[in-house]
């Protein structure tokens, strides 16, 4: 029995496609082909695999403009992030083509023979996606899994599945066996489950909520299966007096409005040192009222809408029904569409909702800081540890600063975090284990080691 789901574009509210729901029995049948390819692309030569991974990498190339398109109107997102996306899954792609032919195991000094370590692939690999970046996120699990050579199962989540399923197609178009990648859409209670609780998936990598990470731990326990997990994050955007306050009040909206704040790396806590306090705020207004938010597929656009009515909602209820005091706000086209104007609030206390649970909307609050010692205690002064970003002009400040905040990407005047050759992952509840960046491979592989005696 085959159902299906409506995606909607979130700016219309209209209906883009309808995607067939992947049973239960389906995804049980998609895993077994999986492992059935499972040992052909495992002993593919390491050269082989890699031309494969980068013939891939070209047919995404050749197919930006359509994922990006694709892309604005299941998701939202802004044109040009659509298509930096896209070419995000390119990079990743050729990044690990190189990898296979660089999967050095070691020689280890021993006594009568010789010791030698290999990376040795795991499996079945089921890689989970959320909605607010299916793109990228799908290719960080998907990219140094094959290239280790693993096969993946790829569940996209059911509002974003649209993006998913043509790399899927590009992936065959360019030449890689079937089986070798399969996507699956569907419901996260029946095809994510199941790649948790079959023993045919040797590992999980998922991105999304804390809540639904700390489950699949919880079942991935019972067979020691391994889970990579990224989760949600709490960023702080720290300003210091010394800092070019100019620019960091101009950056601050897009280190949190960015993907309409739909991102776990929004720095969505800004602290400012109190003499800078109230000027940071003036500087603050024309950046936030100067974000253009509207029509995704309009080149000037900065913000788009959210992803869902639901999210809306959620959004919603943390600034209306908290009652808070809205300092700052933004514009959002009146009409369809999922849309919410960039608010900035300032909280009561640091035990406001606001400033203690992720929104995942464009929604920061602001709160001031007295020295360098408060500054770092309030950044850490949450169960999240993804991101943050530091502003100032003191570079042994920024460094101190940056190895005492407890969280896995930090930014010195810049708010980038993402790099597909750098790692990329959190401390605390934003997650365990890293992906990208030249040791992303190691959690795709299992350590073996093997010694030979030179004496018998
Ligand atoms: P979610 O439920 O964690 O969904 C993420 C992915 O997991 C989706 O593909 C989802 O499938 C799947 N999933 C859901 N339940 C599952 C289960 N029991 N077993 C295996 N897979 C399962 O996240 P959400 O509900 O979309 O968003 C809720 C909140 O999570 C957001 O408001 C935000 O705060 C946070 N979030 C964080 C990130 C991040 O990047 N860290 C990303 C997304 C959301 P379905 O699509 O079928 O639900
Ligand atoms: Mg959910």
């Amino acid at each position: 029995m085959s159902t299906t789901s409506v995606v909607l574009d979130p700016a219309t509210e209209q209906p883009v496609a309808e995607v067939p729901a992947t049973t239960l029995e389906q995804t049980d049948a998609a895993i077994s082909r999986a492992q059935a390819a499972y040992p052909a692309w495992r002993d593919l030569a390491p050269a082989d695999r890699g031309l494969l991974l980068r013939r891939f990498a070209v047919a995404v190339d050749g197919a930006v403009d359509e994922l990006a398109a694709l892309e604005v109107r299941n998701a939202g997102h802004t044109i040009s992030n659509a298509r930096w996306e896209a070419g995000n899954v390119r990079d990743v792609l050729t990044y690990y083509s190189a990898a296979p032919e660089r999967l050095f195991g070691r020689q280890i000094p021993v006594a009568g023979g010789v010791n030698i370590t290999f990376k040795e692939p795991l499996g079945v690999v089921g890689v989970i996606v959320p909605w607010n970046f299916p793109m990228p996120i799908a290719s960080w699990g998907l990219a140094p899994a094959l290239a280790a050579g693993n096969v993946v199962v790829l569940k996209p989540a059911e509002l974003t599945p649209l993006t998913a399923i043509r790399i899927g197609e590009l992936a065959l178009e360019a030449g890689l066996p079937e089986g070798v990648l399969t996507v699956l859409p569907g419901k996260g209670s029946v095809v994510g489950e199941r790649f948790v609780t079959s023993e045919s998936v040797r590992k999980v990598c998922f991105t999304g909520s804390t809540e639904v990470g700390t489950r699949i731990m919880a079942r991935a326990a019972e067979q020691v299966k391994r889970v990579t997990l990224e989760l949600g994050g709490k960023s702080a955007n720290i300003v210091f007096a010394d800092s070019d306050l100019e620019l960091a009040a101009a950056s601050a909206p897009y280190g949190v409005f960015d993907n309409a704040g739909q991102d776990c790396c929004a720095r969505s806590r800004i602290l400012v040192e109190r003499s800078v306090h109230d000027r940071f705020l003036e500087l603050l207004e024309p950046a936030v009222t100067g974000v253009r938010v509207g029509e995704p597929g309009d080149e000037a656009t900065e913000m788009g809408p959210l992803i869902s009515a639901g999210q809306r909602d959620t959004v919603r209820s943390f600034v209306e029904g908290d009652g808070l005091e809205v300092a700052i706000r933004g514009s959002a086209p009146e009409g369809p569409g999922y849309w919410y104007a960039p608010t900035v609030v300032l909280p009561h206390s640091a035990q406001d909702r606001v400033w203690r649970d992720e929104v995942f909307g464009p929604v920061v609050a602001v709160l001031p800081f007295d020295d360098e010692a408060d500054a770092v205690a309030k950044a850490n002064d949450t169960e999240y540890g993804l991101s943050g970003s530091i502003w100032t002009r003191d570079l042994g400040r920024a460094l101190r600063v940056a190895r005492g905040v407890e969280a896995g990407n930090l930014s010195v005047n810049s708010h980038a975090s993402v790099r597909y050759s750098t790692p990329f992952g959190g401390f605390k509840s934003s997650g365990l284990g890293r992906e990208l960046g030249p040791d992303a491979l190691d959690s795709f592989t299992e350590l073996k080691n093997v010694f030979l005696s030179t004496e018998a």
